[in-house]
């Protein structure tokens, strides 16, 4: 008996996962330094900056951030994709628009 090799295709999308509660990104900042961070927020990196600023005036040793900005990804399958009519399980944010 000759072995035989099946390979399967399927082509994916992956989408910027978007919908009610999903933000575009959560923004926080990192001192390189203490590795003391921001507090997290939703869509507006401006928070974390001004922490940055003010963890600096509090400590001036403290002069290098790692900027941390999250997103949400989810793959999807395309049309010819055997998968394309089985939904989601356990979606984080609720339905995507
Ligand atoms: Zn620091």
């Amino acid at each position: 008996m000759t072995p035989r090799l099946r390979l399967l295709v399927a082509n994916w999308a992956l989408r910027l996962l978007t919908g009610e509660g999903v933000p575009d990104a959560i923004y926080s900042m990192e001192c390189m330094t203490c590795g003391a961070q921001s507090e997290a927020t939703d869509n507006d990196a401006g928070p974390a900056q001004e922490w940055t600023l003010s963890h600096t005036g509090r400590d001036p040793q403290c002069r290098v951030f790692k900027l941390h900005a999250e997103t949400y990804w989810r793959t999807e399958p395309c049309q010819d994709n055997p998968y394309a009519d089985i939904g989601l399980r356990g979606q984080p944010f609720g339905a995507p628009r």
